[in-house]
């Protein structure tokens, strides 16, 4: 199965996302993390999209297509995929088509996770992640077993510099602006899932897996 997964940042696309790409025997593809990685690099690149993510601006759509495009012709990538941040813009929306297009694939579902601004405000000032493994959590609804760190590594919990509010808050304005668009190419072409991502997020698993069985029932 190929699918995007859509929606503000702090939707719980990620968290969402980690299970649903086990289920599916898929990789999770997110370009968040594929560029918080080369910023670690500390190349000419990876300094500038640091500047670019700390500030809750996107990325030049070049070189995230690029990016993405490289990543997509990897042999895991075989079964189906699920990108988690991708796309974000139109243009990447319209690069994507056509690169599935040349290699006679199609996207089956852009997934909308559908949460309030003041929710996501709330879930991603509360969020941690383990600098080591990646796992999220969240202080009030999904804390660590034990004050601080990772339940899987003991490394102690950070917040992403971007999760301040000021920050999350251009992010807000950039996902309307820039993203927002893109749930209407999607939809034009019946290609949109609609999720309430507002509840727990155990019911949004499971609403989830019922509707992509749903979809996958119509069409075969
Ligand atoms: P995204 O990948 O869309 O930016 P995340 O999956 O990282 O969002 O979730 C943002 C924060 O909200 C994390 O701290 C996560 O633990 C928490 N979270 C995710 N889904 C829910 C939910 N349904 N209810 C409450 N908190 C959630
Ligand atoms: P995320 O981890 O998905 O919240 O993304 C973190 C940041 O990475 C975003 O705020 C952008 O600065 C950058 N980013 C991630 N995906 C993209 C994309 N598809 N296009 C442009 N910038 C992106």
């Amino acid at each position: 199965m190929r699918l995007v997964l859509l929606g503000p940042p702090g939707a719980g696309k990620g968290t969402q996302g980690s299970h649903l790409a086990v289920n599916l025997g898929v990789p999770r593809i997110s370009t968040g993390d594929m560029l918080r990685e080369q910023q670690r690099s500390g190349t000419g690149i990876g300094l500038r999209v640091a500047e670019l993510i700390d500030a809750g601006q996107l990325v030049p759509d070049a070189l995230v297509v690029e990016m993405i495009e490289r990543r997509l012709e990897s042999a895991d990538c075989g079964p189906g995929w699920l990108l988690d941040g991708f796309p974000r813009t139109v243009p990447q929306a319209r690069a994507l088509e056509q690169a599935l297009g040349a290699r006679g694939e199609r996207l089956d579902l852009a997934v909308l996770f559908e949460v309030e601004e003041e929710v996501v405000v709330w879930r991603l000032s509360l969020r941690r992640v383990c600098p080591e493994c990646g796992a999220t959590y969240h202080l009030a609804s999904h804390p660590p077993r034990s004050g601080g760190v990772c339940d899987h590594d003991d490394a102690r919990l950070v917040q992403r510099p971007d999760d301040g509010e000021r920050v999350i808050r251009e992010r807000l304005r950039v996902y309307r602006e820039q993203t927002a668009p893109v749930v209407e190419f999607y939809e034009g072409r019946g290609q949109l899932l609609r999720v309430d991502a507002s509840r727990p997020a155990d019911q949004v698993a499971a609403e989830l897996v019922v509707r992509l069985r749903e979809h996958a029932g119509s069409v075969s």
